[in-house]
């Protein structure tokens, strides 16, 4: 069989410890015997950010910018810990972190769904994806105690100096304080990059937050996502014959209870904390939750949405085999590789990251996993607990078997 060969490259970018050792696996063992990958490699591993000091980080993200489409291993985001652990001369800032805020985008989570292992909420069937709007509110607040009685009072100086002023509280005794902001135009590159993965998944959108009580605030959300779906969205979306669909947060929340998943739910940010967990531990493992970051303009960065698995790490490093789960970052490499078929009109692309996926999940499906899936599996017979190592070679062996 020939390789499928691309024309435009990816947006190769490495990361550290557990996920580094997979990635090469993954690249050697499920993609470069049957793609002829072409990729701009960027090493985001911690040694190469220390030694570009951290510009490697940039350079990626300014890639991903020219050519659309990243896939990107998991990183250590530094702590004092780390700086000691790896002699970094800065603690240098998440690479994530950096990436959006070049890139400035949108958060989709989405799990892995595999027949054998079942959402905690029964009646899910289908994938529920969290999309979190990861700019503002209670993340950037200006908050204090005061300490006694005293007046609190919102005040906002315009640029030319005139004054607004409305008092927060009275306070009789001592208490807590906060202030947070969010911006037209975040709340509005949020919700472009929501209603253009919703054309892209052709999957419903919902967004809900609490604008009974937050009158301005959250009510600026609200008519912000209206007025953008209203001027530039709805007849893609009629096209599709999707929907969006706003409601209070509380129903909401009632409703995905009691849905089949299969929707996009787009949520402010403390909200898209908060619910991305629920929801990802509902359906099982963190090992098998997928993540893209979406641009307003149309740029995609595909990873995992776990981090570099460090205790495997240095079992791993004491000559240990480990079953670290590669689920999520083959299918960062599959959602890469089928973007840029689509981009590039090269349709083999996607249907052969559409069959590795099917292999993966086939494996699984079969009985054989990694350790943190056997704890989890509900099927008939007993899982069949295997090394990565071992598990990528029954993908491998699944994925020839459909090609
Ligand atoms: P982690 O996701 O690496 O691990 C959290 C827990 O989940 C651990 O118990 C781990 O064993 C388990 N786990 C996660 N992925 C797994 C997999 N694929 N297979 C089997 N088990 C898996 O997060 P952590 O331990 O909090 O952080 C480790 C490092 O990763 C830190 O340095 C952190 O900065 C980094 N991190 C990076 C990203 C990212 O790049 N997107 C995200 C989170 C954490």
């Amino acid at each position: 069989m020939d390789k499928i060969k691309m024309t435009t490259p990816l947006v190769e970018m490495d990361g550290d410890e557990m996920t580094r050792i997979l990635w090469g696996e993954i690249k050697q063992e499920l993609l470069e015997p049957f793609v002829e990958l072409k990729t701009e490699y960027y090493d985001l591993g911690l040694p190469e950010r220390e030694k570009t000091k951290d510009q490697v980080t940039v350079d990626s993200a300014e890639a991903t910018k020219k050519y659309g489409v990243a896939v990107k291993c998991a990183t250590i985001t530094p702590n004092a810990q780390r700086v000691e652990e790896y002699k970094l001369s800065e603690m240098w800032k998440s690479p994530n972190g950096t990436i959006r805020a070049i890139l400035d985008g949108t958060v989709f989570r989405a799990p892995i769904m595999v027949k054998g292992i079942s959402p905690v909420v029964k009646n899910w069937k289908k994938p529920i994806t969290i999309a979190r709007h990861a700019y503002g509110d209670v993340y950037k607040n200006s908050e204090f105690q005061p300490k006694g009685p005293g007046k609190a009072e919102l005040v906002f100086t315009a640029a030319d100096g005139t004054e607004k002023r409305q008092t927060i509280f009275d306070f009789q005794g001592p208490g807590v304080l906060q202030g947070q902001y969010n911006t037209d135009e975040s709340i509005s590159s949020f919700a472009r990059s929501c209603f253009q993965y919703a054309i892209d998944t052709k999957q419903d959108l919902w967004f809900a937050t609490k604008d009974t009580i937050s009158k301005q605030y959250d009510h600026r959300f609200k008519d912000i996502f209206q007025e953008i779906f209203d001027a530039e969205y709805k007849d893609k979306f009629d096209a599709l014959g999707i929907e969006y669909f706003y409601t209070l947060i509380d129903d909401a929340v009632a409703r995905v209870i009691r849905s089949e998943g299969g929707f996009i739910w787009a949520c402010k940010n403390y909200d898209g904390d908060v619910m991305s967990d629920m929801v990802s531990t509902a359906f099982g493992s963190l090992a098998m939750m997928t993540s893209v970051l979406v641009s307003p303009e149309g740029n995609y960065e595909y990873e995992a949405a776990h981090g570099t698995v460090t205790r495997h790490y240095y079992k791993y490093l004491k000559g240990e085999e480990t079953s670290t789960n590669p689920m999520a970052t083959i299918f960062a490499w599959t959602g890469a590789l089928r973007k840029r078929g689509e981009l590039d009109g090269i349709p083999a692309l996607g249907e052969f990251a559409g069959k590795l996926e099917e292999a993966c999940v086939a494996v699984i499906e079969g009985g054989t996993m990694t350790k943190d899936l056997a704890g989890l599996w509900e099927g008939k017979s007993p899982a069949k607990a295997v090394t990565s190592v071992a598990f990528l070679k029954a993908i491998r062996g699944e994925l020839e078997k459909r090609l």
